[in-house]
């Protein structure tokens, strides 16, 4: 008996000699196409920028746009092929729409390649001809991504007509293999299931799927009628989950049990497809009906990569292309192995996989005709045919749909095509050996592993910086790995989280003490912090700070600070490390404070503490860098270091919308660089400030060096303030309190020892400009969330929406459906955008602001369904809205957007800088010069291009604004210690008579204080 390698080889050699007969290159359309292509392969810059281009060309309406665009993207090309592209651009710019129209055609022409057709009557002529060659399909509709419910609905109506059309055009189609027919009906829909509901929350399953099903039925019952088969695509990781659980869920359902023409998609460049397949495969067993699984790689590799590296994720995708291809082939097995109740499509054109596929079913003795093969349309032609040829089934997905919602199929299909590890690439462009193609990947992850030192084989947290690493000292955001959010994608997390707010709920009333010099102290009085989403609930009582506690605050931290000062900086970082693992040990309890105390949906939450734990983390580290002393400069003779010395006693005043980060985050800073510390939270967060002194109290901070009071901010706030023996304020809150604190600073009271240094950081009135070529798919997410994520209530969050007319209409119309999608609800479900506002006073504040709005400017938009109890105020939006309107101007912490409309882009700026403050700004374009604009001319502290304009990371955003926005500071970065700091530099004169030591080291020891 023959090894299965040789029958592998066979069947493989068979397929190459099929292909080989019919020459094609790797992209059957001659022409335009094939020259970019080429190009893309020999050149990663032209590549990146053709693509980039091609992404952006579709939403271009003026001939002079697109030449400008063609313009910015390759004029400044310095490569091989730079003349030949100049002088294209050259020649465009005399005769703009004569090149508009070539590029359009030659671009559409791209898109034709692997788009079938616009609508049901233009895939026919593709599916007949198709038809007639043996081949079968199965039809996708492109869509843009869903932003709203009335999107959602338009693509299962879109759904339906489609199966409607093609039952119609494909009567009286047989099958044609003739034989196990009833298997592979002859219509196939493939169905993206995130394009039916916009508000899928993969931490929240269950509202997925309620709402899922309702749209599905109908389309599943209609295709049932019709004999059709409907298979559920598989997207991004985020989506596998829901994806699965809908599909077990809806056909385990009474109507669609005993249904077998159903299809779902495993990936197997998953680590965790082998468990998913085995688990649908025991499912398919106990619900006793056949269905279908098409196995394939999968089409997100470099999205899966990036988003986990960004979110310090498990990555959920093998980093070894031949590991992909392994798992394929041990999931081809098993599919095969249960070929009495699966069946398998096999969706990849890779000659190697595809052979192994037959060898396996050979050895099992599986007949040809009970597995198919899927190709995608526009690709590997020949190898379709061959496939035919040897009698197998041949299906093609033929994705239907305009150019513009087709474009991120575009560049997924460019991608897959030019990439380097691509087996298309390497048989059709590179002519690698039928041999070397039909090697047992098993081989190649051998030899990889062989190949590369243990150290360098890519891990879970392989190497940060693969691409864009590209100076040698690395930036200051790297001395330091950001902690992980907790991906509730998991079902292990969501339980988590649900765990421990039910834990939560049970210490509600709880009492908490102030600490002051190491000691416990309770008051007369105690506040209470309740629950925004539930006013009548009191999450915990901690004892009000009066003038005497501060008086005693003052004292303890002053008593304290004479040693603490002459800590080594390294016991102080350690204090922080302590800090950070005792904060990531109670993760989970420390966000479910969050939900209840101050409104933070979910992943908010967990954001909140990730940032806390990055803080102490980032500081510690900071710490080490700066706090030896330094030489200053080399000079034969005499050494001069530089160092610091802390400030003294710190007052730490900390808002309610991060209440742990940003409490953390100053105090932290202030305790790291030595200083003693008071630290204040704000009123309506005070249980999360009694817990973050417990996390200090348990990673050792000594009595005295944090003390935490509890208290009215107009009582205790004002007297420290004023007090002559705090030294330092670090204060992040309202411009009202900001500026009196500033000010208040600068008068210096008798017996004062230091001037006052105030660390200030205040509001925003943020503003987002969307360009007129913006990918408003991208653009409309991302303003919906950093507008109404949190309600509204960071300071990060955007508030001034700036719409060019050109594009306005166009902008509005998904806008406005999206914001009436949202979930506003009780942040404790999962999946909840939009919460309630912090408090009572809060609530009327934006109540009036809504009502100014009324009365200034024109209601857009204001959702309808709010929950009775609690401080919920609807999601608003305002159109009609001028730069001088009160709305425009002042800042309203809450769910309140408005809308400015302005001619042109010079007018977008101006209004984006035309207010007091200074924070966060956005700006959606894909043009090169307008973001180089963008960059160079927005008045914000944080800019941020072509993404939303809240969730600074740590060492990533450091994080802060100028104007009446902040005094310039940067939370999180580089030099935000040195606020902290007194600096100071000690000279000493090494020459005895003449003779000095030939070396000075760049650093010395910490000058502590001498012994005493
Ligand atoms: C009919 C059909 C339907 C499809 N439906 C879906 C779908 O629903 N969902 C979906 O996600 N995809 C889907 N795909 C797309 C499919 O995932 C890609 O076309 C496929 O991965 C390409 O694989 P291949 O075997 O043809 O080529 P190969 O060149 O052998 O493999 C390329 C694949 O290897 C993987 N890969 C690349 N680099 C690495 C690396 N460094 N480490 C690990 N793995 C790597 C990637 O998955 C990449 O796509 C479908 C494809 C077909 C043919």
């Amino acid at each position: 008996m023959r090894s299965l390698q040789s029958e592998i080889e066979q069947h493989g050699a068979r397929i190459f000699e099929l292909v080989d007969q019919h020459p094609e290159s790797l992209f059957s359309k001659a022409g335009f196409y094939q020259r970019m292509m080429a190009l893309s392969m020999r050149d990663e810059q032209f590549k990146v920028q053709m693509f980039r281009f091609v992404d952006v060309l579709p939403s271009l309406r003026k001939s002079g746009d697109i030449v400008q665009h063609l313009e910015e993207y390759f004029a400044g090309m310095h490569n091989g092929f730079a003349p030949a592209i100049q002088s294209g651009v050259r020649v465009a710019r005399f005769v703009p729409w004569i090149s508009a129209f070539i590029l359009r055609r030659n671009v559409s022409g791209m898109a034709r390649q692997f788009i079938a057709g616009k609508n049901c009557a233009d895939v026919m002529k593709t599916l007949r001809k198709r038809h007639a060659e043996k081949i079968g399909f199965t039809v996708d509709l492109l869509g843009e991504a869903v932003l709203s419910e009335k999107e959602a609905d338009e693509y299962a109506a879109r759904c339906l007509d489609l199966l409607e059309c093609l039952v119609r055009e494909t009567q009286g189609w047989t099958d044609p293999l003739g034989k196990d027919s009833e298997l592979f009906p002859v219509l196939n829909l493939s169905v993206k299931i995130s394009a039916l509901y916009s508000q899928m929350d993969p931490a929240d399953p269950t509202d997925a799927i309620a709402h899922l099903a309702p749209k599905l039925r109908p389309i599943l019952r209609r295709a049932r009628e019709l004999g059709a088969f409907i298979n559920f695509d598989m997207e991004s990781y985020a989506h596998k989950n829901i994806t699965l659980k809908l599909f077990k869920t809806t056909f385990g359902e009474g109507e669609f049990k005993d249904w077998p023409d159903a299809g779902i998609v495993i990936q197997a460049y998953l680590r965790d497809a082998e468990a998913d397949l085995r688990n649908l495969i025991n499912w398919g067993r106990a619900r006793g009906t056949r269905f279908t699984v098409r196995l394939v790689k999968g089409a997100y590799w470099d999205y899966e990569t990036i988003k986990s590296r960004q979110n310090g994720w498990n990555c959920p995708v093998y980093f070894q292309k031949p590991e992909s291809d392994v798992n394929f082939e041990a999931l081809s097995r098993v599919l095969l192995e249960n070929e009495s109740i699966v069946t398998a499509a096999f969706g990849s054109h890779n000659v190697r996989s595809i052979a192994h596929a037959q060898a396996r079913a050979d050895e099992l003795g599986i007949d040809r005709s009970r597995f198919e093969f899927q190709l995608l349309y526009g690709m590997a032609g020949p190898i379709k045919r061959a496939l035919v040829e040897m009698g197998y089934r041949v299906r093609e997905y033929c994705p239907v749909g305009q150019l513009l919602p087709g474009m991120s199929y575009l560049v997924r299909r460019l991608l897959e095509n030019t990439s380097n590890e691509g087996f298309l690439r390497a048989k059709f462009s590179e002519n690698v050996s039928a041999a070397e193609l039909l090697r047992d990947p098993k081989e190649l992850v051998r030899q990889n592993r062989a190949n590369l030192p243990e150290a360098t084989i890519p891990t879970i947290a392989e190497d940060r910086h693969p691409k864009n690493g590209a100076s040698i000292e690395s930036p200051p955001g790297d001395i330091y790995e950001n902690s992980p959010l907790v991906n509730f994608v998991y079902q292990e997390t969501q339980e988590k989280m649900r765990t421990a707010l039910r834990e939560a709920r049970n210490r509600f009333g709880e009492k908490y003490p102030l600490v002051i010099g190491g000691e416990k102290v309770w008051t007369d009085k105690l506040t209470p912090s309740v629950n925004p989403s539930a006013p009548k609930e009191i999450v915990g009582y901690v004892a009000e700070a009066g003038i005497p506690e501060a008086e005693r605050a003052v004292k303890a931290a002053r008593a304290a600070f004479d040693k603490w000062s002459r800590t080594p900086f390294e016991e102080r970082a350690r204090l922080l490390e302590g800090a950070a693992a005792i904060m990531d040990r109670r993760r989970y309890e420390l966000s479910a404070l969050e939900v209840f105390e101050v409104g933070k949906p979910w992943a908010e939450a967990d954001g909140d503490i990730r940032e806390a734990i990055d803080f102490c983390r980032f500081y510690a580290e900071r710490m080490r860098q700066i706090g030896r002393p330094r030489l200053t400069q080399h000079v034969p003779g005499e050494e001069s270091y530089q160092h610091y010395w802390p400030r003294g006693v710190a007052l730490v005043i900390a808002p309610w919308n991060f209440p742990i980060a940003i409490l953390c985050g100053m105090v932290s800073a202030a305790l790291v660089t030595g200083n003693t510390v008071i630290m204040k939270p704000s009123e309506q967060s005070i249980v999360c400030g009694a817990m973050l002194m417990q996390i200090f109290e348990e990673a050792g901070v000594p009595p005295g060096v944090l003390n935490f009071l509890s208290g009215r901010g107009s009582v205790i706030g004002a007297h420290l303030v004023d007090h002559k023996d705090v030294d330092l304020i670090a204060f992040t809150g309202s411009r009202e309190v900001g500026l009196r604190i500033w000010e208040s600073a600068g008068i210096t009271r008798p017996g004062q020892r230091e001037l006052k240094h105030v660390i200030c950081e205040m509001g925003g009135k943020n503003p987002v400009i969307i360009d007129s070529d913006a990918d408003l798919d991208e653009a409309i997410v991302d303003s919906i969330y950093s507008a109404f994520g949190y309600q509204g209530q960071k300071c990060s969050a955007l508030s001034r929406l700036i719409l060019l007319e050109e594009n306005y209409d166009r902008v509005m119309e998904r806008l406005l459906s999206a914001a009436g999608s949202l979930r506003v609800g009780n942040p404790e479900e999962p999946g909840m955008m939009v919460g309630p506002v912090i408090d009572e006073a809060a609530y009327k504040r934006i109540q009036e602001y809504i009502e100014i709005g009324k009365s200034e400017a024109t209601l857009a938009y204001q959702a309808k369904e709010v929950p009775p109890e609690g401080y919920f105020i609807p999601p608003t939006i305002f159109t009609g809205v001028k730069p001088n309107m009160r709305i425009a101007r002042e800042e309203i912490f809450g769910p309140v957007l408005s809308v400015i409309k302005v001619r042109d882009l010079d007018e977008a700026f101006e209004v984006a800088n035309g207010t007091d403050y200074a924070l966060t700004a956005g700006f959606f374009s894909r043009s090169p010069a307008d973001i180089d604009r963008a960059k160079a001319e927005i008045e914000a502290g944080n800019v941020y291009i072509n993404r939303s304009c809240t969730g600074a990371v740590v060492g990533r955003h450091p994080f802060g604004g100028f104007k009446m926005s902040g005094g310039g500071t940067k939370a999180g970065g580089a030099d935000y210690l040195l606020q902290f700091l007194l600096p100071r530099v000690v000279t000493e004169n090494v020459t005895r008579h003449g003779l000095a030591p030939e070396e000075t080291p760049e650093y010395r020891d910490e000058f502590l204080w001498p012994q005493r």
